[in-house]
């Protein structure tokens, strides 16, 4: 079993473009996180200061109920300092820590004096205060609160009766319960203006949000202000980043690898179809070329047939004449073109059955003497000067000969049928190198060609005359496209057509 190898290819497998395609995946995949993470977060912190809120409203209506019942007890309780305010007081502190004391005050004039109560150890009376400092309250059961933000608490007051102060103390932190503040979270519980506890956050953070709440209870108006604040390590957690990063990298990259196969794919597809209309166009093409050379030979066998009858004609009449020059001559003539059909079918035959052109080098001289030989005479009948300039500067060409002639022949014929009949008829046959190219110009002064059909006579079947088959010229053209060469015509007087072949120094 062979081996079979695959090579991987960097460049091709990650581009610049797959690489940015990566970068923009990421990021936007780490910035879909960080909106992800932030919006849990500010979930979070409306949970937790709705929680809060309940929270507080719990507390304080504790601290409502405590002073009630308290201040019921005190009224039962005239003369202090009191056991049973005592005992109440006592489980109120212990089991409530953040009641840290509760104290009756006597207003007695304008001096006042308190009885702190809650301490395990029994009542401690205070020293005597200025009854200015105290709030004033109206009517029993009425209620004040004061910030004593140097302790990080308020105390409440109430009137028990007229003269008789119940004050509640409560420790401001312990009311919200340090512990239950989530990290991160900065919050600020205030009275009004004075602010009674903060606890802040550590760290930098890249976010804050923040929010208030206002407890509900009248009689305590606190509020407190919550920031909630976003550290980079938590909108953007490098546990998940990295994971994210990765999976967007192999993402894109099993993107790239199905484009590519995708691509692949459709190359293949686009190819099959093209080598499948190739297939065609060549079947077509092949089709169209043998018709057009069947066609080819009816029409270059006309001329030798033509030849062959004439010459023939000629040496029945110079066997009449007891003429055996001319006899000779005629015989000659059409052992020439009965050789020249002959190699005509082997050349059609060879171009059918595929074989390729016999190309030889020669010169360009030689190979247009040979070609000349074949009209020469025909000419001279029609009473047609063929004018030849055939430079001597040494120049090799590599032909197939019968081809070559071929083309020569019909350029001649063309231009022979253009002057016929015309006074002063001529044809000019030119060679000369330029270039590194043997040109060759075939020239009459002939009508010329109708410049609006310049273009057209190249085209199989375009013919102006009443009986040409319009074949000549294409087959010419690609008699001489397989010598590499060039044929293209124009109006110089008559009709000019030049031949560009290859043409090297040396035989
Ligand atoms: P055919 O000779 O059967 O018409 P060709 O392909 O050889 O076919 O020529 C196509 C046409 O080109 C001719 O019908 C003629 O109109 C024009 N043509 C070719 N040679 C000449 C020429 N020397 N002078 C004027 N017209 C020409």
């Amino acid at each position: 079993m062979p081996l079979m190898t695959r090579h991987f290819s960097f460049s091709r497998t990650i581009s610049l473009g797959s690489f940015v395609i990566w970068l923009f995946t990421g990021a936007l995949a780490i910035a879909l996180l960080a909106a992800f993470q932030y919006r849990s977060g500010l979930s979070e912190l409306s949970d937790w200061t709705r929680a809060t809120d309940t929270f507080l409203a719990e507390k304080l209506a504790q601290h409502d109920a405590h002073m009630t019942a308290l201040a019921a007890v005190i009224r039962m309780s005239p003369a202090e300092p009191s056991a049973s305010v005592q005992g109440l007081a006592q489980s109120v502190t212990a089991f409530y820590p953040r009641i840290t004391d509760i104290a009756t005050i006597r207003i007695d004039g304008t001096t006042a004096r308190a009885i702190a109560y809650g301490n395990p150890n029994g009542p401690v009376i205070e020293a005597g205060q200025s009854a200015g400092d105290l709030p004033i309250l109206g009517k029993p059961g009425e209620t004040t609160i004061r910030p004593i933000p140097e302790r990080h608490a308020y105390d409440i007051y109430k009137l028990v009766e007229a003269g008789r102060l119940l004050r509640l103390r409560i420790s401001a932190g312990a009311l919200l319960g340090t512990d239950r503040i989530p990290p991160g979270y900065s919050v600020s519980l205030s009275l009004g203006d004075t602010a009674l506890f903060t606890q802040a956050t550590s760290g930098t953070s890249i976010l804050d949000v923040k929010t208030s709440l206002s407890a509900s209870n009248p009689g305590q108006p606190l509020h407190l202000l919550i920031s909630r604040s976003f550290r980079l390590g938590e909108l953007f957690p490098v546990s998940l980043v990295i994971p994210l990063l990765i999976g967007s990298a192999i993402l894109v990259w099993l993107g790239v690898q199905y484009r590519n196969a995708s691509r692949e794919k459709r190359r293949q597809e686009l190819r099959a179809t093209l080598l499948e209309q190739e297939a065609r166009l060549a079947h077509a093409g092949r089709v169209n070329a043998l018709g057009e050379m069947a066609s080819g030979i009816a029409h270059e066998l006309t001329q030798p047939v033509a030849a062959m009858l004439s010459q023939s004609q000629a040496a029945r009449r110079a066997l009449t004449l007891d003429r055996a020059d001319i006899l000779e001559q005629a015989l000659d003539a059409n052992i020439r073109e009965a050789k020249r059909a002959g190699d005509i079918l082997g050349r059609m035959r060879a171009y059918i059955s595929g074989a390729e052109a016999r190309i030889e080098k020669m010169t360009l001289a030689e190979a247009l003497n040979g070609a000349l030989r074949l009209v020469e005479t025909d000419l001279a009948r029609q009473g047609i000067r063929l004018e030849t300039a055939i430079a001597e500067a040494p120049c090799i060409v590599a032909i197939d000969v019968i081809s070559f002639q071929q083309v020569i022949h019909n350029l001649i014929r063309n231009a022979a049928d253009a002057v016929a009949g015309w006074p002063e008829a001529r044809i000019a046959l030119e060679a000369r190198k330029g270039r590194g190219q043997a040109i060759i110009a075939i020239s009459d002064n002939g009508p010329g060609i109708d410049p609006a059909l310049l273009d057209r006579i190249f085209e199989p079947f375009f013919t102006t005359k009443p009986d040409g088959m319009g074949l000549g010229l294409p087959l010419c053209v690609r008699l001489i496209e397989k010598m590499d060469g060039t044929i293209e015509a124009r109006n110089d007087g008559g009709a000019c057509f030049t031949i560009r072949l290859p043409c090297g120094g040396a035989a």
